[in-house]
């Protein structure tokens, strides 16, 4: 079975990659020839899912899924949100965004926070969604230099390291992300 995953950035890819079966081909945007950006202009992170998911779907007619992912802030009434990628501007910069993070919560003494995943799938005529959270909080610094994004700066529930100084395997087992591949492999193992 080939499966597109509608996603440029190549630490989802790895991250995804390790937890499908190798039954199933996955296909990145590249593969098929997609270079365009594809719109995430929704305002919502299921939202954003299902569009990309569709988007590649219609345009390029493979079976797909797409994920979106958000960091919601408790003190901060859930930001950034669905806005975490361009949370600092435009330039969509890791330590940009985390920068401002920190700085918006230095007056705050919760620092709870979890990540949301949503995978869309989009098989046959069919569109389904997963979600996958992990809950855990915002530290005062930056550790770790693994992974991307807000990782240096999230600390899972439970544990003592930030997700930046885990192993790929370990940020699966306990990631919002392998959360919800998990679920889609579920679904994706009765076709
Ligand atoms: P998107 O799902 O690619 O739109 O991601 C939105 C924002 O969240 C981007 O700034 C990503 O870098 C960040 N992000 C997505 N997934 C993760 C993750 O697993 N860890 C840390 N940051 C992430």
């Amino acid at each position: 079975m080939k499966l597109v995953f509608a996603t440029n950035n190549l630490n989802k890819l790895k991250e995804v990659q390790a937890l499908i079966p190798s039954s199933i081909q996955l296909l990145s945007l590249k593969d098929i020839g997609c270079f365009e950006d594809v719109p995430e202009t929704q305002d919502t992170i299921e939202g954003n899912a299902i569009q990309k998911a569709e988007y590649i779907k219609t345009r390029y007619g493979y079976d797909c899924f797409a994920d979106d992912t958000g960091l919601e802030v408790e003190a901060i009434n859930g930001a950034p949100g669905v806005y975490s990628a361009r949370y600092a501007g435009e330039q969509r910069d890791a330590d940009d965004n985390m920068n401002l993070l920190l700085k918006s919560l230095e007056a705050h003494s919760n620092r709870s926070a979890q990540f949301k995943t949503v995978i869309a799938l989009h098989s046959n005529r069919e569109l389904q969604t997963f979600t996958g959270i992990c809950k855990g909080e915002i530290t005062k610094t930056k550790h770790g230099d693994q992974g991307f994004g807000y990782d240096p700066i999230f600390k899972p529930n439970g544990f003592e390291t930030t997700f930046a100084e885990m192993s790929l395997e370990d940020k699966n087992t306990i990631g919002h992300r392998g959360k919800a591949v998990r679920k889609l492999v579920a679904l994706l193992n009765q076709l």
